[in-house]
């Protein structure tokens, strides 16, 4: 971790809906501009805050619910200096401007303290920045609040209440499994026991929890982590991600050797992710006995509750609603765009999930070397929710929209 600072919190152009920073940020000195990025990316809910180079000016970028926006054009001298001024904050090597670099700083804002993951790259205009804003003052959601419901949430329950196997979490980056990882471990934290993660980064910090993370300079990787973890008695073991056989292998012995490991995995759907196991180097017999619970996952941009209003569905969406749901499509809301959503009409996000228990037709399937089709075949006929009726179901209550489920859950941006 880099240095922490204060920020004194500057006066403030119309910082809005709406008003950005606008042409203001241009005549200041670097520390202020930085200043004010950092206080309007954490203001404004942002993921990721972009400094991007081109041959005479800079923009700066940010990612809120998904989709990246430009806030402001600098010339490109401010552009350097204001990365200069990050690579100190999260001590970087300034001299150093073409070869990747990564480095972290944290700033305080009034009662509540934000960690910024800064890495850099040199490019063709000169130096590109991506700063990661993890803003931990939200506290961990419960599973309830990322969006798990109805039966989806009982079964994930009754998942999580077994004293040991292997509990998969998939979906794209950016989908949200770290939030159900934790809204997860939070259910556990009262009579679990010793509780460990290995995480890359450790996005929030959680009492009752011992959290190691990633540090590649000092050789923990997930793999020799989660090796170590294993050694310190743990009850229940928290993988960021099985990415590599040797992980997959040591997080499956774990599993079979009476501890809870709950893990994410890259994959798109809930049997995929039991399939990417298996490619992974894990015997089949093995992943049959180890794995207990699959569970995937997308995001979804929310209604914006201020400006909803009833509105019709197009040709397409009325289409692929009454495909997946076997009924006529009623009546849906949209956003129509406010000051409150930036006049897009979504505000926040919401999880879509499918959750497989791995019951034994499907255990017996895996052992068979059965493909991920059949393993998912059984899992619907088992009663599981596929995530594209559970993005309907979600669309039809009036939390997203058809359009919104169609370009997360059917397709994947
Ligand atoms: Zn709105």
């Amino acid at each position: 971790m880099g240095s922490a600072i204060d920020v004194v919190p500057t006066p403030q152009p119309s910082a809005d809906a709406g008003g950005l920073m606008g042409p203001n940020i241009a005549g200041l000195p670097a520390a202020q501009a930085v200043e004010m990025v950092t206080l309007q990316a954490v203001k404004r809910r942002a993921s990721d805050v972009h400094l991007v180079p081109s041959s005479d000016s800079a923009k700066v970028l940010f990612r809120v619910d998904g989709v990246l926006t430009e806030i402001v054009v600098v010339p490109i001298t401010l552009h350097e200096s204001m990365v200069s001024r990050i690579k100190v904050l999260a001590e970087m090597d300034i001299s150093e401007t073409r070869r990747p670099q990564d480095g972290s700083f944290t700033l305080g804002f009034n009662e509540k303290s934000v960690d910024f993951r800064v890495s850099s790259i040199g490019t063709t205009w000169g130096e590109m920045m991506v700063i990661r804003v993890l803003d931990r003052s939200d506290g961990v959601l419960s599973l309830e609040e990322v969006g798990l419901e109805n039966m989806s949430l009982h079964h994930w329950r009754q998942l999580l209440a077994l004293p040991y196997g292997m509990l998969l979490v998939s979906g794209p980056t950016g989908s949200g499994k770290t939030t159900t990882l934790y809204g997860s471990i939070m259910e556990l934290t009262k009579e679990a026991g010793n509780i460990m993660t290995v995480e890359d980064p450790v996005e929030y910090r959680m009492e009752n929890l011992n959290q190691i993370e990633v540090n590649r300079g000092a050789g923990i990787d997930f793999a020799s982590g989660l090796r170590s973890i294993v050694r310190l008695d743990p009850d229940v073991i928290l993988v960021g991600e099985v990415r590599d056989a040797e992980t997959a292998k040591v997080a499956v012995d774990a599993a079979l050797t009476g501890h809870l490991v709950l893990a994410s995995i890259h994959a798109n759907d809930a049997s995929s992710s039991i399939v990417r196991l298996l490619d992974l180097g894990i015997e089949r017999y093995l992943a049959a006995t180890a794995v207990a619970g699959s569970l995937a996952q997308r995001l979804v941009r929310k209604t914006c509750p201020h400006c909803k209003i009833p509105a019709e569905l197009s040709a397409m969406e009325a289409m692929a609603y009454e495909a997946e749901m076997q009924e006529p499509a009623g009546e849906f809301m949209m956003g129509r765009g406010c000051n409150f959503c930036d006049g897009n009409g979504y505000i926040g996000r919401a999880g879509v999930f499918e959750v497989m228990a791995i019951s034994d037709p499907i255990r017996k399937l895996i052992a068979a070397g059965a493909s991920g089709q059949e393993l998912r075949a059984q899992a619907l006929a088992d009663g599981m929710v596929p995530l594209r009726r559970a993005g309907m179901v979600k669309a039809q209550e009036g939390v997203t929209t058809v359009g919104e489920v169609m370009r997360k859950v059917f397709f994947m941006d």
